[in-house]
């Protein structure tokens, strides 16, 4: 588009994330998933072993910055009775690239957040026993919570970071990230084989074990060592 190009309204607002320790704001370009990317969920939701990484997407406009130290309201969803949490790592990607190997990654990697990959489980289940696409179950409006993004060189040992989410102060996931059943590498690699990857891309790296619902009223908190803790209450 040319400067002298002109639009029928305007253009949406960019998707921009925090960045811990910057004034400077990270802009989203789409927002990957990777599906049952950790053994126990697998098995919870009734599968086994490991397959090949496969992956869905949530629009860039899905995201909900959860900003550090406060309490974030997260409106429950339309059209569901059973609208689930999965706490999950993010990886945030600062340089593109098509056919990236795991090797070398780490030159793709801008940071990593907290985030959620909320789900509305029922519709999901519907339109998997459909053979349909996933979209209305987790591609919803709101449905991918993120805290600020932690620049890859002070984020730690992210690789072997615990991960849990409590609600209303009850454990109910708690893994590590050691536990992937595809590593963060790995996911990187298959996902740059499916699509070119671009600065501004996100991708929610999989849950542990022990998804379940959420009602209005609930207040989630999230956390991988390491990284800017979020909190959520549902309203
Ligand atoms: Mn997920």
């Amino acid at each position: 588009m040319s400067d002298s190009e002109s639009l029928v309204f305007a253009a949406p607002p960019a998707t921009t994330v925090p960045v811990v320790g910057l004034a400077a704001c990270f802009p989203v370009h789409r927002i990957y998933c990777v599906g049952r990317n950790y053994e126990d969920h697998a098995k919870e939701m009734g599968f086994t072993g490991r397959e090949p990484p496969f992956f869905f997407m949530k629009p860039a406009d899905a995201a909900l910055v959860v900003n550090a130290g406060v309490t974030a309201p997260l409106p429950y969803p339309s059209l569901t009775q059973n609208f689930h949490y999965e706490i999950e790592l993010v990886v945030a990607i600062g340089k593109g690239g098509r056919n990236i190997a795991a090797a070398n990654v780490r030159e793709h990697i801008y940071g990593y957040a907290v985030g959620l990959d909320m789900t509305r489980r029922d519709l999901q289940g519907d339109m998997k026993k459909q053979g349909r696409p996933w979209c209305i179950g987790k591609g919803f409006d709101l449905s991918a919570p993120i805290g600020p993004i932690t620049p890859a060189a002070q984020a730690g040992d992210v690789e072997n970071a615990e991960i849990f989410l409590q609600v209303n102060g009850q454990d109910r996931q708690r893994g590590n990230v050691s536990q992937l059943i595809w590593n963060i590498a790995e996911t990187i690699e298959h996902l740059s084989a499916a699509w070119e990857l671009q600065p501004g891309d996100l991708i929610y790296t999989g849950t542990p074990a022990g998804v379940g619902p959420v009602v209005v009223g609930d207040v989630m908190q999230g956390s991988v060592a390491g990284l800017t803790p979020i909190q959520l209450r549902v309203v």
